[in-house]
């Protein structure tokens, strides 16, 4: 049952219940089955159909119940998500099936699922929403645990002074897949959480997400006070006793909601230090049952795996001590200890002094841990080892497990329709194999190239789409119709470079030497152009000035409107980005970007990267897919960036430019149609999240799961 059934006509009455579960978002035929219905309607709504079933006429409606040709296509649609609904025959039930009956919990503070459900804020979120989709796919045992965020992450304007403006909007809860969890008889299901001497309720919310499903807390309920009901109203705002009571109620909230519903995991996954806390109940529980703490400690261990996600210091939470005491009062009675050895669990040297962090607790406690990439999980070693005093940094427990994306989520639909006539009709189910990708042998150049300007033409047509909107709305001036975009030439090499506004990634890198810089925007017969987008943290100034400062640069007439800064980066704008624009830039200062994801993506589309050799780039660049900036390493910060920002030139100007505007006779670039296709030959399985949740399953939830 869903809010929409009554509206809909008995033929395709089950359209409402496929607009519930996210799987149809990376299911090529239910995305057109919504298409169809309304595709002016699909378009205003970006690929909304919870808004779309709301908002459509019932004609349209009867239209479409009416059509054979739909009522075809709906009945495939049912037929297939009815199949993943009930088989039983998935990857994990076939090679583990001593397992099915178990639980992994999986906790990460933010989910990126889909555009029209905005609890995310960038890369940490989209991986946990991609693990979930695949712990689905391959039929995991799997519960997600996170947060609803009534007011979501911000929403990005620019002005013309181009300092960002954040907007939170309340979200319209009706217009989301998301449905509240109800008792059995109809109420909403609460529970009871004490924290620093209050009691506090939490409501949950569930996401279908295939096979599986996401469970949401929430505090915005009438039984709270006014400050605890702010507890889960934004997504990383508010100061760090905020930030504390927050990861409290994630961590160990979690674990009773877990309980509350029913659920008894078996292992649970921490992605990020955020949810540590988890780890204290667990302890806690055991205790309550009988065993010592040190006993307690030993069996959590088994259970329990954790993930770090950056070597950025600021990117580890920390905690005063006293915050800790004073949430935490009592509680390490209940654990068999005492407040020092609470305390101790996360006490960590800060540069500022001792503090409780969260990481130090996570590696302290849990009995796996992993990074990102290899070159993260070797920094990640080293960063950590004063947590083992008495281990060198090889014997530093810390493994590592490359990111990879959800492929269904991320590639183009052209594309697919491409990989599928020459890879095979079934290559999303072996997209893991290496082998299948070398039939990209086989893909004629023109049709590669020319799939490719389709969606350089698609991503085209939607930032001019989007400007003429924000400009019949009457919310931009002149200046920002011709920042957004509107001087872009299609026809011009395209970089594209779109991702969180931290200043470790050095967007404005390429702007070094704006006089070299312009000789290649403007050059008249091989023009260059670049697209930005992204969103600032808003209580980071230093990002905030850069996107400042890109703007500016993007409104001076010296660069002939080549340069773009498209507002409000989410992941709807990430698609078309990611899939049309021609080479991918990513420029961060090493090895500060633990994995980054956004390059893959554009990878498996054929665009090729212009990368730092950091993250998962030191292991996908094999020197015919794309290109490695710089190499050589600097102490000194102006040094490596003008050392980086050269090699950037240099690799433009006499590689990049170049092979891009070799055409033949018949206007293709044959040589670039090369690195495109090794691009997606060489990176598509090694950095898809099949992989990924593959070694997640064997090489650490399998342990985890049998209690070893
Ligand atoms: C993939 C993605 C990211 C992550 O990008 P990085 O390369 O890791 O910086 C951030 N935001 C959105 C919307 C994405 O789709």
């Amino acid at each position: 049952m869903t809010p929409l059934d009554d509206k809909i006509p008995e033929k395709i009455k089950r359209l409402g219940e496929l607009a519930y579960n996210l799987w149809w978002s990376w299911t090529p035929e239910a995305r057109e089955l919504f298409r169809r219905l309304d595709y002016p309607l699909w378009r205003r709504t970006k690929h909304n159909p919870v808004q779309m079933l709301q908002e459509i006429s019932p004609v349209a409606l009867a239209e479409a119940a009416n059509d054979a040709a739909f009522v075809r296509r709906y009945n495939k649609v049912m037929l297939k998500f009815d199949h993943m609904r009930n088989t039983d025959e998935t990857w994990f039930n076939q090679t583990y099936p001593e397992l099915k009956d178990k639980t992994i919990a999986y906790f990460s503070f933010e989910f990126g699922l889909h555009n029209s459900v905005p609890i995310y804020s960038g890369g940490l979120g989209i991986l946990s929403g991609d693990h979930a989709k695949e712990a689905s796919d391959l039929g995991l045992p799997f519960v997600g645990i996170g947060y609803m965020y009534p007011q979501g992450y911000f929403r990005q304007h620019i002005p013309s002074h181009g300092w960002q403006e954040a907007n939170y909007e309340q979200l319209d809860l009706s217009k989301t897949p998301i449905r509240p969890v109800l008792t059995e008889d109809g109420q909403l299901f609460k529970v009871g959480i004490h924290m620093g001497g209050r009691h506090i309720f939490v409501r949950v919310w569930r996401i279908e997400v295939g096979r599986i499903s996401l469970l949401l807390l929430d505090t915005d309920v009438d039984d709270n006070d006014p400050w605890d009901r702010e507890l889960s109203a934004r997504l990383y705002s508010g100061d760090t006793e905020m930030r504390i009571r927050q990861e409290i109620l994630l961590g160990l909230g979690g674990v009773r909601v877990l309980r509350a519903m029913g659920y008894n995991p078996d292992a649970y996954h921490m992605n990020e230090g955020h949810s540590a806390f988890l780890l204290l109940e667990c302890i806690r529980e055991k205790v309550a049952q009988g065993m010592s703490f040190e006993e307690a400690k030993a069996q959590v261990q088994k259970q329990t795996m954790f993930t770090t996600h950056t070597p950025v210091p600021a990117g580890h939470d920390t905690f005063g001590f006293h915050l800790v005491e004073q949430y935490f009062a009592g509680f390490w009675d209940q654990m068999g200890i005492s407040r020092e050895q609470l305390l101790g669990l996360g006490g960590h040297e800060e540069e500022w002094g001792m503090a409780f962090n969260m990481t130090v607790l996570a590696l302290r406690l849990s009995g796996q841990a992993n990074g990102v990439s290899k070159l993260h999980g070797k920094v990640s070693r080293e960063m950590w080892q004063p947590v083992w005093p008495s281990r060198t940094v090889s014997q530093v427990p810390i493994s590592s497990i490359t990111n990879g994306i959800h492929v269904p989520t991320w590639v183009a639909g052209e594309m697919n329709e491409l990989f599928t006539k020459y890879l095979g009709p079934n290559w999303v189910d072996k997209q893991d194999d290496p082998a299948i990708w070398q039939r990209m042998a086989d893909m004629p150049d023109e049709e590669l190239w020319q799939t490719h300007l389709d969606l350089k033409r698609k991503m085209n047509n939607y930032i001019r789409s989007r400007t003429r909107q924000s400009w019949i709305n009457g919310r931009n001036d002149p200046t920002q119709v011709l920042t957004s975009g509107t001087l872009l030439d299609p026809d011009a090499l395209t970089i594209g470079f779109a991702r969180r506004f931290a200043t470790y990634k050095r967007a404005s890198l390429i702007f070094r030497d704006v006089d070299r810089l312009c000789k290649l925007l403007l050059d008249i017969h091989r023009p260059v152009q670049i697209v930005f987008a992204g969103k600032a943290h808003p209580a980071d100034e230093p990002g905030k000035m850069l996107i400042q400062h890109i703007y500016n640069l993007a409104k001076h007439n010296k660069l002939g409107g080549r340069v773009a800064f498209v507002e409000d980066y989410d992941m709807h704008l990430a698609r078309y980005l990611k899939q049309g624009v021609d080479v991918w830039l990513n420029t961060p200062r090493r090895p500060r970007e633990a994995s980054g994801t956004s390059g893959m993506k554009a990878s498996l589309n054929g665009i090729p990267n212009l990368s730092i050799m950091d993250g998962w780039w030191a292991e996908g660049y094999n020197g015919a897919n794309g290109w490695a900036i710089g190499g050589a390493e600097f102490n000194d910060y102006e040094e490596q960036d003008s050392y980086d920002a050269n090699s950037i030139y240099q690799l433009l100007e006499e590689e990049i430019v170049p092979l891009y505007y070799k055409r033949d006779r018949d206007d293709i670039p044959r040589g670039w149609v090369e690195v495109m296709r090794e691009t997606i030959r060489s990176n598509s399985a090694m950095f898809s999240m099949r992989r990924m949740v593959k070694e997640y399953v064997n090489g650490m939830y399998v342990k985890a799961l049998n209690g070893r």
